[in-house]
């Protein structure tokens, strides 16, 4: 029998409508450059509707992609719901590609007008002829402010693309997904469960995820869609400028990479501060060292654990468990995601809590194809009982209940004497070592062995000079975890540990320095 049910459109359009009628007096703070800036959700209504009209006036509409290099603020936020309400594709463009993948992907994209921040110089560099490129300036916002309110949308359809975002390419040229309004929607009302994030109209909420990557995971429509009070934190966010508006806007809850936190955490020790109003961080794109949840904790701020990448949209499992260890698994997935693991020749391997193999995903929010890239879309998928599953390339064991522990990306794992070690098990047991701030660990080629785990060890200023390689790998034997054969060949002391675009470890840098310095 069909539904009886409207067939109602989840668009961004009705979370617009939503923060404009329902929360008119919810406030927006941004950092800019040129310092803070605070408004309503009334304000910012009116904002995006003279920026649609000037979107509109410079010829998008349905068929248009426009793009952003820009970072979290107000001005950003304008641009994810205009394009999207006039019907077209918001592309957001990582501000630290480099110029040549700027260029490739806004013309892949066929980019009609790009939007950029003030201090993204590499802008210059890049060649679009077909791309008109707007400086996010004084001079823009008063262009917008010129221009009357536009007063009418086109009704869109949900499985319309909304936001579209590349990977970081760390193998070849980056690859696009197409977030369609749909999936936005569902997504951003996850966000909003006790059990995912459960965002409320109480909270202060603060992106630190970038508005450049994977749509800042949704926060921003989420928080719309309860009239929170949201805090975007601006260009370069530092953990000073992160600690300030933490404790001038009275964030509750703030999301961001492991790293941010990391960094955030040895500021506030340094610097004597404490964080009164923060009571949750969320954060994900690689696996919370347990130091810095226990840190967290010292402070009365719970980690929540969550996994994602590009091809997910966003956060597809979380993990709020009060319990440390249980807490660096990546937990059980969202309503509206199934999952799998399986070996190379796509056979299944049982939950049983021990077995390896490759995640499989689908969902509500999981990419079923790249953009205008069919080669890439066949290596990345296979069919199982007739249905399509998206392969991620992280290794991962399952336990009985499906949670989910990432062991390590396929491409990270490092075989030694025929055998596997898991390179992101080393890191996070050196980072539980005091003295440790940072780590990363990566396979060097060996003659005898095929690959030895080679560690980069980055120490907390006071203990510079006072640690060696000796004590790292003493602590590492003391803890009885790992077989002698894991133990790394080598330890290097580093003063920073090269990072993606996306503020992961980048390996392959690592790989090249390691390399470099094991010759010199
Ligand atoms: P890239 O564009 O560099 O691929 P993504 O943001 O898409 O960046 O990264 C996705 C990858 O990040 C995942 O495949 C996984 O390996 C890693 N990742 C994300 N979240 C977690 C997590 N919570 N724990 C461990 N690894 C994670």
């Amino acid at each position: 029998m069909k539904s009886t049910i409207m067939d109602y459109n989840l668009s961004i359009h009705n979370v617009f409508w939503r923060a404009e009628k329902l929360y008119p007096d919810s406030q927006i703070v941004s950092r800019v450059h040129e310092g803070k800036v605070r408004y309503t959700y009334s304000k910012f209504s009116e904002r995006v509707r003279r920026l649609s009209e000037y979107l509109r006036e410079q010829g998008v509409d349905s068929s248009s992609v426009v793009g952003t290099i820009a970072w979290n603020t107000h001005r950003h936020l304008e641009l994810y719901f205009s394009v999207p309400l006039l019907g077209g594709v918001l592309h957001t463009i990582n501000v630290r590609f480099h110029p040549s993948e700027m260029e490739y992907v806004i013309n892949f994209a066929g980019d009609k007008l790009v939007f950029y921040d003030v201090d993204v110089e590499e802008v210059k560099k890049v060649r679009a002829e077909k791309s008109k490129f707007v400086r996010l300036d004084d001079e823009f916002d008063r262009e917008v402010n010129s221009h009357p309110p536009l007063d009418y949308f086109p009704e869109v359809d949900e499985r319309e693309g909304a936001v579209m975002c590349f990977t970081s390419g760390t193998t070849g040229h980056p690859k696009g997904v197409v977030y369609s309004h749909r999936s936005i929607f569902i997504h951003s009302l996850s966000l909003l469960a006790k059990e995912i994030v459960g965002i409320s109209s109480q909270d202060i909420v603060m992106p630190v995820v970038p508005m450049f990557h994977i749509s800042a995971w949704d926060v921003p429509f989420a928080s719309l869609m309860t009239g929170a009070k949201l805090v975007l934190p601006g260009p370069r966010p530092g953990p000073d400028h992160l600690a300030s508006l933490i404790r001038e806007e009275g964030v509750t809850v703030a999301i961001g990479a492991p790293t941010v936190w990391i960094n955030l955490l040895d500021y506030l020790r340094r610097e004597k501060i404490d964080l009164p109003s923060l009571k949750v961080v969320v954060t994900g794109g690689a696996e919370p060292p347990k130091g810095l949840i226990k840190g967290l904790r010292e402070l009365g701020i719970r980690t929540y654990h969550a996994w994602g990448m590009t091809e997910t949209e966003a956060i597809t499992t979380v993990n709020q468990s009060e319990n440390i260890e249980e807490l660096s698994r990546q937990g059980k997935v969202m309503p509206g995601i199934e999952v799998k693991i399986v070996d190379p020749s796509g056979n299944e391997i049982p939950w049983d809590g021990k077995s390896w193999g490759e995640l499989v995903i689908r969902g509500a929010w999981v990419t079923g194809e790249y953009f205008n890239s069919p080669e890439k879309t066949r290596d990345s998928f296979l069919t199982l009982e007739g249905k399509r599953w998206f392969r991620t390339g992280d290794v991962v064991v399952l336990d009985p209940k499906g949670s989910i522990k990432v062991v390590d990306r396929a491409k990270d794992l490092i075989k030694s004497g025929g055998e596997w070690i898991s390179s992101v098990d080393l890191e996070n047991a050196i980072m539980t070592y005091e003295p440790v701030l940072e780590a990363a660990v990566v396979g060097v080629p060996d003659l005898k062995w095929g690959e030895r785990p080679v560690a980069l060890v980055v120490l907390r200023q006071e203990y510079r000079g006072k640690v060696g390689k000796e004590d790292v790998l003493k602590y590492l034997e003391s803890m009885n975890r790992f077989p002698k054969w894991w133990l790394p060949d080598e330890v290097i002391f580093v003063d920073s540990i090269p990072k993606t675009s996306t503020g992961k470890l980048d390996k392959k840098v690592l790989r090249t320095t390691i390399k470099g310095r094991m010759r010199a």
